[in-house]
């Protein structure tokens, strides 16, 4: 199985370009990079990968942000605006209630639009110039909207977003718009907006730039190699779990990809490889069914709800990437309840870190497993927390405390207080 943890690295075909260039998962056909679009496989439709033909190690990065890791992109230089280096947090109040040896919290609200899906666009963004398009496209629970069309109009390039109708939190649906974006608002959830404008990118309407695009899955991989970064400086070794909220399944293919090619590169043990553990929303657990049942495929679900919509999706693309992630790394998949969604944010921001609804999954489901006895008390682990507060402003107010209307004079605010 090319996506074992112990593939070795592959011959060089001559579809390479510079050493790059783009394989089918399914059935191996290989094509050039940048020659021209594709998103799946020609021969089976199955899902792409980029691969290269020289794998860099810890000692080849240099700089900082997504670009650091430039020899691990199929890409020198993106249009960017310095995404990545994102903050590793301490929470120790969190850390000695979940009961793990250590927890940290690696922030990936705290990228320029306020989401991890700034990294991919700076890397798809770029293969877009390359490929000469002029019109992205993607359909989005919000936030790669806002990167797309933050990192689109940057580009000079026209961009189009799909979203569900009322199911896109504020913050998220102004910065599409500020930016520049045309905005659709189409009737129906997100698996129907991912349809709608797979079929106009087929028809060459614009560059898709969703998860399912193999380019921004390489920008992506960079969370992970921060991770590992991070940790190796702090504690001389590598985490023992990562736990990530998931929705299309993007960031988990993008995390295990990181890591099979460390493993390749020699850089780090099989052993090592931390464990990939998703985390769903109760009402949009797709994966967690199919790791539950042990299936091989993902059951698409038709009806899909939670607070944390941006993980409210029913049938995630890149399940035939994230499902041998999480089982070859030994990691699982949990789903927890909106109400457990809200306790995690609410501990998060009591620890200064505000995030939105679908972020304080990760911290949920490590609670649980923690609780369930699946996660040991001696495990580091990294949870990831997707997007930033004030991008779902009304769910921030929802889950904390409300203003107290008190007259204008001090002495009615000290009775007041005093009361
Ligand atoms: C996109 C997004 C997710 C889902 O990530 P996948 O890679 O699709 O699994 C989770 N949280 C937030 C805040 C997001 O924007
Ligand atoms: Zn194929």
């Amino acid at each position: 199985m090319s996506l074992s943890l112990s593939a070795e690295q592959p011959a060089v075909p001559d579809d390479a370009d510079d050493g790059v260039w783009l394989e089918c998962i399914e059935c191996g056909e290989t094509f050039p990079p940048f020659e021209d679009v594709r998103y799946t496989c020609d021969e089976c439709d199955g899902l792409l990968e980029v691969r290269y033909a020289d794998l860099p190690t810890f000692d080849d990065f240099e700089g900082e942000g997504v670009w650091r890791y430039a020899d691990a992109l199929p890409l020198s230089e993106g249009v960017t605006t310095q995404e990545g280096a994102t903050p590793l947090y301490e929470v120790p109040r969190l850390e000695e209630s979940v009961g793990v040896e250590a927890l940290r919290i690696k922030h990936e609200g705290m990228n320029p639009t306020g989401s991890f899906k700034d990294r991919g666009m700076t890397v798809g963004v770029a293969v877009a110039k390359e490929l000469g398009v002029d019109r992205l496209a993607c359909a989005s629970t919000g936030n790669t909207s806002a990167a797309l069309a933050a990192y689109g109009s940057r580009g000079g390039m026209e961009t189009l977003v799909l979203l569900p109708a009322g199911k896109v939190a504020a913050g998220k649906i102004a910065q599409a718009s500020l930016h520049g974006a045309r905005i659709l608002e189409v009737d129906g959830n997100f698996d129907a907006c991912l349809d709608i404008v797979q079929e106009l990118a087929a028809g060459g309407e614009a560059y898709l730039l969703n998860s399912l695009n193999p380019f921004r899955l390489e920008g992506q991989k960079t969370i992970g190699l921060e991770i590992l970064e991070g940790f190796l400086a702090d504690y001389d070794a590598v985490p023992d779990r990562i736990v990530l909220p998931v929705g299309n399944a993007g960031n988990t293919s993008a995390l295990y990809k990181a890591f099979r090619e460390l493993v390749q590169a020699g850089e780090l043990a099989e052993s090592e490889v931390p464990k990939l553990t998703g985390v769903q929303a109760e009402g949009a657990a797709p994966m967690v069914e199919a790791i539950e049942n042990d299936a091989d495929e993902v059951r698409r679900w038709e009806e899909v709800e939670t607070r944390a919509t941006a993980i409210r999706i029913g049938n995630p693309v890149n399940a035939p990437k994230a499902l041998p992630g999480i089982r070859e790394t030994g990691g699982t998949a949990i789903a927890v309840s909106d109400e457990e969604i809200t306790d995690a944010q609410r501990d998060l921001a009591g620890e200064g870190i505000g995030v939105e609804p679908a972020s304080a999954a990760s911290v949920a489901g490590l609670r649980k497993l923690r609780a369930e006895g699946i996660v040991d008390d001696d495990e580091r682990v990294a949870c990831l927390t997707t997007g930033h507060l004030l991008k779902d402003p009304d769910a921030a107010a929802a889950a904390g405390n409300d203003p107290e209307p008190v007259p204008a004079d001090t002495a009615g605010v000290l009775e007041h207080l005093r009361s």
